[in-house]
């Protein structure tokens, strides 16, 4: 059996230097928020690549997103989207998400982005879709509420993107038994038998379950 392969940072800066992308709006935005307390919530640039790739794979037009942060990833999608194409992101917190729509405007894509801020599951009550595609990257402790209400809005065939599914391999290690690991764990069970869904987890970056509605 071929030994497993680990990204180190060596790596990780080969796999950007012949495969990133990245617009200089959203370098500029990765770059500002590496300064931010909270930096790791941000998703890695080649994510951002992949999930561009996904949005045109699947020709979404209609997305939700439930965590926002900076914006990194609804911005990342957006400039994927054709020009009738929108997203809905839903976060709590007025500071990071002031970073996010500054950079959402400085690349033109403020009119196809709609920041709803509140909890998600009662914005979810004002958005009853239907998406092509939802990523979900909020608290994880309310990630099977999330999951729940967006297939809900999710159209057949339609993709939900659940990140951070291997919280940097704590849910491999059974002395951690903290309420966002726990939930994390739970919520992979759930879905390896979920039979609603075609699943694929992917370890990227943090660990990325994709889940196709059937
Ligand atoms: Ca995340």
């Amino acid at each position: 059996m071929p030994k497993a392969l680990t990204l180190d940072d060596r790596l990780i800066d080969y796999l950007h230097s012949v495969s990133l992308r990245e617009p200089e709006v959203l370098r500029q935005l990765r770059a500002e928020t590496a300064a931010h307390p909270r930096s790791q919530m941000q998703i890695a640039p080649e994510q951002g690549q992949f999930m561009a790739l996904l949005v045109e794979l699947l020709g979404a037009r209609r997305i939700l997103e439930i965590g926002c942060f900076t914006g990194y990833s609804s911005l990342a999608m957006s400039l994927a989207l054709p020009a009738d194409g929108y997203i809905d992101t839903c976060d709590v917190d007025e500071e990071t998400t002031a970073i996010a729509r500054h950079y959402w405007q400085a690349a033109g894509q403020q009119d196809k982005i709609t920041l709803h801020l509140g909890p998600a599951l009662d914005t979810l009550k004002e958005l009853p879709g239907p998406y092509d595609l939802v990523f979900l990257d909020a608290d994880k402790v309310n990630y099977d509420a999330y999951l729940e209400a967006s297939y809900k809005r999710l159209r057949a065939g339609g993709l939900i993107l659940i990140d951070n599914v291997l919280w940097s391999g704590a849910v491999a290690d059974e002395s951690v038994r903290d309420p966002d690991t726990e939930a994390l764990r739970a919520l992979n069970r759930k879905l390896q038998a979920d039979s609603r869904f075609t699943i694929s987890m992917l370890p990227l970056a943090d660990g990325l379950t994709l889940a196709r509605k059937r």
